[in-house]
């Protein structure tokens, strides 16, 4: 049995009252359970993470691309690609990374690491478990998570245990003409192994560069209506820097990418100013809630969560959750959700990055925020089995925070358990109207 923190007192007491609590896993990219069962399994999947994260564990611990990716060839023996990864796994094992990664491995297919002797026989176990239901059994019965709210890049598998975000228009790229009408350039958001089959969002009229910027306009209402009806509760966008929307520099700009041109995903982009406004009010009048990857990932130096606070203001009765906590920019994100009652910030993938920064984070969040304002986890993964460590890891999370308000005597032990369920529960099934 891998161990947890060496917890004591209200630390303990607050991890164990939150144990087995309902919760809902609140940002996920997990691709619809049949794509999933549809593929082989292996163990290698642990490590399948969205797009190409150069921040990723496995390259700081000094593994190239080439390498990372010839973990993904099953052309390859389990022995052949255990060798290449071993090195690196030995360095980050016991990082965060690692330990949501083994406390999953543990859970659901009997081992405490990933080695070259029981890669296998985790591979054969992880084979004989992939088959219909395999969603429920772990975010229903091992997390007790009502449903994942998942973004993968469409929304044609919405369910009871799963929901889905769409990628606005041009989510996060450079604008050129190819992908004026695509809402990422690759449908499975760059999961490794999923990009076939996709069912796109269908907009008639919207697979080549509609003809005139009006129409192009009706295509990106279509395209956010259609989504709704294929049951999404959410587009996502980017805390990219948001200018004040100018229809006619939006014109010029479409006209300018129409012409082969290209406008940067850093930088002035009147066009996805303007486009992504009149996406923010469609999801006002449709329910849809604004989600806003903010922070770490790409250039983050550009994705500060004060960029959204034009937006924010000029679209009051839209809600916006702000995921990420903008980290590097934590204060940043906190001051925003403390100005404006429409935000609430997701503590999607932080839970991993670094205890010590969410631990204090979520110590400051409960003292300046209403109890609505946050939602406490989100695995932000590829692989669902991966949720259950990190869920667990985001317990201790939460409860070595509210145990230092208690133990300050701010706080009694009830309170802190009734806000940690907010947290988990209560808050995200509002804000998503689930
Ligand atoms: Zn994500």
């Amino acid at each position: 049995m891998l161990m947890y923190a060496a917890m004591r007192g209200a630390h303990k007491e607050i991890f164990d009252a939150l144990r087995d609590i309902p919760v809902i896993d609140a940002h996920e990219h997990i691709p619809p359970e049949e794509r999933r069962i549809a593929r082989d399994a292996d163990v290698f999947e642990f490590f399948n993470v969205t797009g190409y994260h150069i921040e990723h564990e496995l390259y700081r611990a000094g593994m190239d691309q080439q390498s990372y990716l010839q973990l993904f060839d099953r052309n390859r023996s389990i022995p052949e690609r255990m060798a290449i990864l071993e090195p690196y796994w030995q360095r980050c094992r016991g990082t965060l990374f690692g330990r949501h990664v083994r406390l999953s491995v543990e859970k659901f297919y009997g081992f405490d690491d990933i080695t070259p002797d029981n890669a296998q026989a985790i591979s054969q176990r992880m084979k004989s478990s992939n088959c219909a239901g395999l969603y429920k059994r772990i975010l229903r019965d091992a997390c007790n998570a009502e449903c994942a709210i998942t973004q993968c890049g469409t929304a044609d598998f919405a369910s009871d245990t799963v929901k889905a975000v769409v990628p606005a228009p041009f989510a996060c790229v450079n604008i050129t003409r190819e992908n004026l009408v695509s809402p990422k350039a690759d449908g499975s958001g760059g999961m490794r192994g999923y990009e076939e089959g996709w069912t796109a969002i269908a907009v008639p009229g919207f697979a080549v560069p509609p003809q005139g910027f009006s129409r192009y306009l009706e295509c990106v209402e279509e395209y956010v209506n259609q989504s709704r009806r294929m049951g999404a509760i959410g587009v996502k966008m980017y805390a990219l820097p948001w200018g004040v929307p100018d229809r006619t520099a939006a014109e010029s700009g479409f006209m300018h990418v129409c012409g082969g041109g290209m406008l940067p995903e850093y930088g002035d982009n009147p066009l996805r100013d303007y486009v992504w406004d009149v996406i923010a009010d469609i999801c006002g009048k449709l329910g849809l809630v604004v989600c806003v990857h903010s922070g770490f990932g790409g250039d983050w130096r550009y994705l500060r969560p004060s960029s959204l606070l034009s937006v924010v203001r000029r679209h009051p009765s839209v809600h916006f959750d702000v995921y990420h906590l903008g980290f590097p920019w934590v204060n940043e994100a906190a001051m925003l959700a403390y100005a404006n009652r429409n935000v609430s910030l997701d503590l999607c993938w932080l839970h991993v990055i670094s205890q010590g920064m969410v631990i204090d984070a979520m110590r400051m969040l409960a003292d300046i925020l209403t109890p609505g304002q946050v939602i406490a986890f989100g695995g932000d993964g590829i692989m669902a089995e991966k949720a259950y460590g990190h869920l667990l890891l985001s317990k201790e999370n939460v409860a070595a925070a509210f145990a230092g308000i208690v133990n300050e005597g701010r706080m009694t032990l009830e309170n802190a358990v009734d806000l940690a369920r907010r947290w988990y529960y209560d808050n995200p099934k509002e804000i998503y109207g689930l």
